[in-house]
């Protein structure tokens, strides 16, 4: 009995939990008006996608890691972002690129097996500095950085754009290219649609009832299992708009 009623409370308790951190990121997203890179509804041409982005970035960084103690700094391995239209949810484009990390270039038995990424894949690969400078000729040669193109990042979560890039940014003393200072964190948006928390990719995945493609882990199958995500929250009408900032 005493059992059963210590469940309950923990449950009740972790819902109010959940719906108090969910209030708290709809009040942020109310305090932060639309900027520049964020349109409006209806602030563009007739035609243009409802949500006012030209074109959706999902990124999913890989860093390096450890079973218990991961290691400091932490280091980006893996920088893949899909170019997703706006309009079909198609991708588009693909920047795909594995990283030699600067600090620890030999990956731990255990993010080889987390991951899936192996020694030669990283060897001789650029590092982020190289990386970062190839994103923005990418950028730019896909027309994203042209006036009048919106495009907006998209993760599974905030760890990649809140703290991995910009605490390895610091450490390498690089600034943060601006445009990584707002995104959408999918988490979120699922959230918005269907009135439950996102926990994770996977979870989300199952309640689209959408099959996990690709391997668990590995930046380019994770990026293209949020854009599948993203393709069915649109079609089950989300109204899409930037969840985070830093
Ligand atoms: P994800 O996007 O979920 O694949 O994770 C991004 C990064 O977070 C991974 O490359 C790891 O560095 C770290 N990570 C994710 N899951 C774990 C885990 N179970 N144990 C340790 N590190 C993890
Ligand atoms: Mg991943």
């Amino acid at each position: 009995m005493e059992t059963c009623f210590r469940s309950v409370s923990k449950l009740l308790l972790t819902t109010t939990l959940r719906r108090l951190s969910f209030c708290r990121y709809m009040a942020q997203a109310q305090r932060h008006a639309p900027s520049a890179n964020t349109p409006t509804h209806g602030s563009k041409g007739v035609g243009d996608p409802p949500h006012g982005f030209d074109y959706f970035l999902v990124l999913d960084f890989e860093a390096t890691c450890d079973n218990k103690n991961d290691p400091r700094p932490q280091e980006i391995i893996e920088f893949p972002v899909l170019k997703v239209s706006g309009r079909t949810f198609e991708t588009e484009a693909t920047f795909h690129t594995y990283v030699t990390p600067d600090v620890h270039p030999q990956l731990t038995p255990f993010c080889t097996e987390l991951t899936g990424i192996i020694q030669d894949m990283v060897d001789g690969q650029p590092s982020l500095t190289q990386t970062l400078k190839d994103f923005d000729t990418w950028m730019v040669e896909q027309g994203l950085l042209t006036p009048g193109v919106s495009s907006v990042f998209v993760t599974c979560g905030d760890w990649d754009l809140r703290k991995m890039l910009p605490s390895q940014c610091s450490y390498l003393n690089i600034p943060v290219p601006s445009h990584f200072k707002q995104w959408i964190n999918i988490k979120k948006s699922y959230s918005q649609v269907t009135g439950h928390w996102g926990k994770s990719m996977m979870m989300m995945l199952r309640n689209l009832k959408l099959e996990h493609q690709g391997r668990h882990h590995s930046g380019i199958d994770d990026c293209r299992n949020i854009a599948r995500i993203l393709g069915e929250l649109a079609r089950r009408g989300a109204y899409f708009q930037v969840t985070s900032w830093r």
